[in-house]
């Protein structure tokens, strides 16, 4: 196969990294709402909270407070170093076509957290 070069490889890569970026970002956010549903607040499933995890980077979690309002919190960054923990030794399975350009999603894993 071709290998791209030169500008074209750099544009390919920024555009993997940003497209990596934009999908780890979206863990770090249902792994908000994955705390928010163990902690009983179900009322985090709104389309809003749809849109503003897939292109703001937000979740809203009406009612959490103290605790709760902590562990939701803190879940985002702890499951983001969990997932670039597994990316990062090879835990979780990314195909080769995904990798050949670096290091995107390790990197956008770890950016997240
Ligand atoms: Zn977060």
């Amino acid at each position: 196969m071709l290998e791209p070069e030169g500008a074209t490889a750099t544009v390919l890569w920024i555009a993997h990294f940003v497209g990596a970026y934009w999908l780890v970002t979206m863990c770090h956010e249902a792994f908000h709402v994955a705390a928010a549903c163990v902690l009983g607040h179900f009322s985090v499933f709104t389309q809003h909270n749809l849109l503003s995890a897939t292109c703001s980077k937000h979740v809203h979690v009406p009612g959490a407070s103290g605790w709760h309002g902590a562990c939701i919190r803190h879940a985002g960054w702890a499951g983001s170093v969990l997932l670039a923990t597994l990316l990062s030794t090879g835990t979780l399975y990314v195909p080769e076509s995904c990798t050949r350009f670096g290091i995107q999603w390790q990197a956008a894993a770890w950016l997240t957290g």
